[in-house]
């Protein structure tokens, strides 16, 4: 059961490593790699378990419905609601901030020192 879309109809099968899942997040949570894009989505429906192709260029209004069984499995997706804990994050981003920010000074006085020995080598 997957618990970004509850409503889920159809399994999708990531072209990438030939695995089921049940939504594009589904997969990124399992793996360590993207979601690779296809033209032609192999789906699982999940009312009557058979398999079938679509393909993703071409895409119609009928093409919303298994076609062993006729159950729409292109819904609208109810997602849950997220308490998002992420101040833990937050502090890391800071963190992550400030240290740019170092980089970036240093940067620019290399840049300064060298525009004042050109000034004054011309000089
Ligand atoms: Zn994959
Ligand atoms: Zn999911
Ligand atoms: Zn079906």
């Amino acid at each position: 059961m997957c618990k970004h879309i509850l409503n889920v109809q159809a399994s999708i099968r990531a072209p990438c490593c030939k695995q089921w899942f049940d939504c594009a997040e589904c997969h990124g949570e399992a793996s360590d790699h993207p979601l690779r894009k296809t033209t032609e989505m192999v789906f699982g429906c999940k009312k009557c378990k058979k398999v079938f192709r679509k393909d993703m260029e071409h895409f119609e209004e009928e093409d919303e419905y298994c076609p062993h069984c006729d159950n729409k499995f292109i819904v609208e997706a109810k997602t849950p609601q997220m308490g998002l804990g992420i101040e833990g994050q937050d502090d890391r981003m800071g963190g992550r901030f400030e240290k740019d920010l170092r980089l970036k000074e240093d940067n620019m006085k290399t840049m300064f020192d060298l525009e004042a020995d050109i000034s004054h080598r011309m000089g």
